[in-house]
């Protein structure tokens, strides 16, 4: 059978160096490294490029999938159909004034790149969520977030190519129904939808200057309203101060210590990126040297009963905050209180990280997925909580 390229050069149709592939190798093209083919695989510079490919493309039956830099996915298999892969990378000022800039970005740009084009440039938004991997595209998908940052705070709205309908749409962040770690993106009626630029509206004020602003009253109000919040902060972060004397060391809230330092006005923005790159290094493997995607289960979200509940049954059970009636249980120290699945060389947990599965050896996907199915039934057995995992498994 002709593959695409030549089917569109006998169409008489200009591939104007459009790139088309079949049996194309993903393995370059996800974190854990699996080694399996796409039956196709389309990349495109822009999006006239992909409506292009769309107008001449005489199957539109096949299946579909859009692959980022598959920093987020686990392939258990061949993917017999087509991938689609966005490299549009430019940055264009969409609106401007004295306090905030809006971008329109394309999602084949690499996430990081744009976190450090904002740093460099003083925009403030996304400088919590440096270093994650993957590429524009796929931030609203799942809502990235980190350090007690997630990406919908500072999206305006997504530009997408429907499949379905062969047109472009826009969806405003109100229309993208953000949640933690999710979005409308995720639903099966928008998984036709493939975002080609992300439209953020980054601050150029700093924190400390906007809260000063935000607070009621003359100047003089605002400023002790300001320096309260400081003092509250910082007795609040001398209370969290734990000294070990075995390791002589001084442990103290991280979080805690840098809203004050931030309040003060005394850490940068650079200084904010490079402290998060250094944390993260220090904690995630990065898939250069390990394959992995990061958290592979969402923390799950339970009533405050069974909370509770937990936390009667077992000491030192970590909670996080989420609503009114809801929190988060780690689903790391969940899995930390499981006896680990047996038998498995190949795949594993990273060190003290329960909650970053590791390729250790070249192992299939299918394997990963098995492996991460007995942590799922065995935190259901112990805990009777159901796991959801984080990656998107194809
Ligand atoms: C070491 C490591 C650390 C990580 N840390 C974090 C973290 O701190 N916080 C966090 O939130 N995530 C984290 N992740 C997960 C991952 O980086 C994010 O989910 C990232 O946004 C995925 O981007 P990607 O381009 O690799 O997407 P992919 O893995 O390629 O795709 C993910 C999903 O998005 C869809 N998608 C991708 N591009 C598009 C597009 N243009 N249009 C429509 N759909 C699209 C795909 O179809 C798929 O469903 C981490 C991963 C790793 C490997």
């Amino acid at each position: 059978m002709a593959n695409y390229r030549e089917r569109l050069i006998k169409s008489n149709y200009k591939i104007k160096g459009m790139d088309l592939f079949e049996n194309y190798s993903l393995k370059k093209y996800n974190t854990f490294g699996i080694d399996v083919k796409a039956s196709e695989f389309f990349s495109f510079v822009n999006i006239g490029e992909l409506e292009e490919f769309v107008e001449k493309r005489s199957d539109s039956s096949k299946p579909f999938f859009i692959l980022g830099g598959g920093s987020n996915v686990l392939f258990t298999q061949d993917f017999k159909g087509l991938v689609l892969h966005s490299k549009i990378e430019n940055i264009e000022v969409i609106e401007e004034n004295d306090r905030t800039v809006t971008l329109r970005v394309g999602s084949g740009l690499e996430w990081d790149k744009f976190v450090a084009y904002c740093v460099e440039r003083s925009l403030y938004g996304i400088e919590n969520l440096s270093l994650i991997p993957g590429n524009v595209g796929a931030a609203p998908v799942q809502n990235i977030g980190a350090y007690g940052t997630e990406v919908e705070e500072v999206i305006v709205g997504v530009c997408a190519f429907d499949f379905g309908k062969s047109e472009r749409v826009y969806l405003t962040n109100d229309e993208c129904c953000f949640r933690y770690r999710d979005s409308i993106f995720k639903r099966k009626t928008h998984e036709h939808m493939l975002i080609t630029y992300v439209d953020f509206k980054l601050n150029k004020i700093p924190p400390h200057r906007r809260k000063l602003m935000g607070y009621r009253g003359n100047i003089l109000k605002k400023r002790l309203k300001h320096y309260t919040n400081i003092v509250l902060d910082l007795i609040g972060a001398l209370r969290t101060l734990k000294f070990n004397r075995k390791k002589k060391s001084i442990g103290i809230d991280y979080r805690i210590l840098r809203n004050l330092m931030e309040n003060l006005g005394f850490i940068s923005l650079k200084k904010v990126r490079q402290t998060i790159i250094n944390k993260r290094n220090s904690k995630i493997p990065s898939p250069k040297q390990i394959g992995n995607v990061g958290s592979f289960f969402k923390n799950p979200i339970v009533c405050m009963e069974k909370a509770n509940k937990i936390k009667r049954e077992f000491a030192g059970a970590v909670i996080y905050p989420y609503d009114t009636k809801n929190v988060k249980i780690s689903a790391g120290w969940l899995i930390k209180n499981i006896e680990l699945p047996k038998g498995y060389h190949k795949v594993g947990l990273y060190k003290d990280q329960t909650l970053i599965i590791v390729n250790k050896a070249n192992a299939s996907g299918r394997e990963i997925f098995d492996y991460s199915q007995k942590i799922l039934e065995k935190v259901q057995e112990k805990f009777q909580i159901s796991l959801e995992r984080e990656v998107v498994v194809i």
